[in-house]
């Protein structure tokens, strides 16, 4: 298990590298390839204050909307993530999210929001996309000092598709969720199918998505998947059985079951607790020697989560990102009758928006049947 799991956790992270020398300035390639080195990456890094600016159009939305919470309650949860990811990963991503207010954008501003204006610079950058709902655009970087300057730009209500009504900011969560997605790419994030970067967030900005999915995904940054699985807590989940509940625990439940997944050492340790109003049992996820097999890591390489780059003083680029990664593992479980029986763990594997098992899973052989112990749900 240790040996395995070591090999996935090297996957993720591609700890900074050397990327060849440039010549001078932040626009050079990297060693022959197309792409510059900082393309795509973090706009922000260090511990300096963004300052933000932001104009709202008279067409924007008719709903009475607080930008500045929205904006500070969008960044707020992406630097929960940073904390949580910067304590579990034992690395420190030299990202920001801490950030102050201009009175207007003049300019001076480290990045401006635009909520439904236009000017010129947005409509140079709007040329490059189909009819857009939104989109982040970086128009300088200094590679050196790894700080740079841009925009974010928002859609009017109704804009995209008046006869759809879409979008629409009156919807609960709706800003905050495109918030969210945009400063995503802000901090260097590509897009992450089944998180808050997904590519098509339009599809949970609309009115057909239910609201409870729509609070849950456009408030959080993992939805379906996590954007990175650190894995040192306590995660909730739903999907057990009443005989799941008898066959692990033996003996029927009083009230509601409630199931949790207890992770330490960054999954090395894996306990799945299940309970009642009568009590709690513990069923360790056992990643046995003989059944030290990962079946199906899966890394979507072409993804970068958190790219940064910048130049050191040699003019060398330092780059580092995330992947984001998915794996299953054969394990056991032990029943109540002391029967080991095989089950899978499984790490984002779910592959569509309509997978609800949540971004982990665990399943046990029953009677020639993979049954449910374990779905993660996001709250
Ligand atoms: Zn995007």
């Amino acid at each position: 298990m240790k040996r395995a799991l070591s090999t996935i956790l090297g996957v993720i992270l591609l700890v900074p590298s050397m990327v060849s020398a440039a010549e001078g300035n932040g626009s050079v390639g990297n060693g022959g390839d197309n792409h510059p080195a900082d393309n795509g990456t973090a706009w922000f890094l260090g511990d300096r204050t963004i300052r933000i600016c932001y104009e709202v159009s008279p067409t924007f939305t008719s709903s009475n909307v607080d930008y500045r919470a929205n904006i500070d309650s969008a960044l707020h949860v992406w630097d929960d993530y940073l904390a949580v990811l910067n304590g579990q990963l034992s690395i420190q991503l030299p990202l920001t999210a801490q950030h102050v207010y201009l009175d207007k954008c003049d300019g001076t501003q480290d990045l401006a929001i635009y909520f439904g204006v236009t000017n010129a610079l947005v409509e140079a950058a709007k040329s490059n996309y189909v009819n857009p709902t939104g989109f982040a655009r970086r128009s300088e970087y200094n590679a050196s000092k790894g700080w740079g300057k841009g925009f974010i730009w928002i859609a009017a209500e109704n804009s995209v598709s008046p006869k759809f009504n879409f979008p629409n900011w009156t919807l609960p969560h709706n800003l905050h969720g495109m918030l969210l997605h945009e400063f995503g790419h802000v901090l260097g994030c590509d897009h992450v199918d089944g998180t808050i970067m997904q590519e098509n967030i339009s599809d949970l900005l609309s009115a057909e998505t239910d609201s409870e999915t729509r609070r849950m995904r456009l408030t959080n940054i993992d939805g379906n998947k996590f954007l990175v699985p650190a894995g040192n807590r306590i995660f909730r989940g739903t999907g057990v059985s009443a005989d799941t509940f008898e066959i692990m625990t033996g003996r029927r439940h009083v009230g509601e079951i409630t199931i949790s997944l207890d992770a330490s050492n960054n999954f090395r340790e894996v306990t799945v607790v299940i309970g009642d109003q009568a009590g709690t049992t513990r069923i360790p996820v056992l990643f046995s020697a003989l059944n030290d097999i990962n079946i199906g890591t899966g890394v979507l390489i072409s993804t970068r989560i958190f790219a940064i780059a910048r130049m050191d003083e040699n003019n060398h680029w330092q780059t580092m990102s995330l992947g984001c990664p998915a794996f299953v593992f054969y394990v056991n479980v032990t029943t109540a009758s002391g029967e080991l029986v095989p089950a899978l763990f499984q790490v984002n594997m779910g592959t569509s928006n309509s997978d609800r098992r949540g971004p982990i899973n665990v399943m046990y052989l029953h009677k020639n049947d993979w049954v449910d112990l374990f779905n993660m749900t996001i709250q």
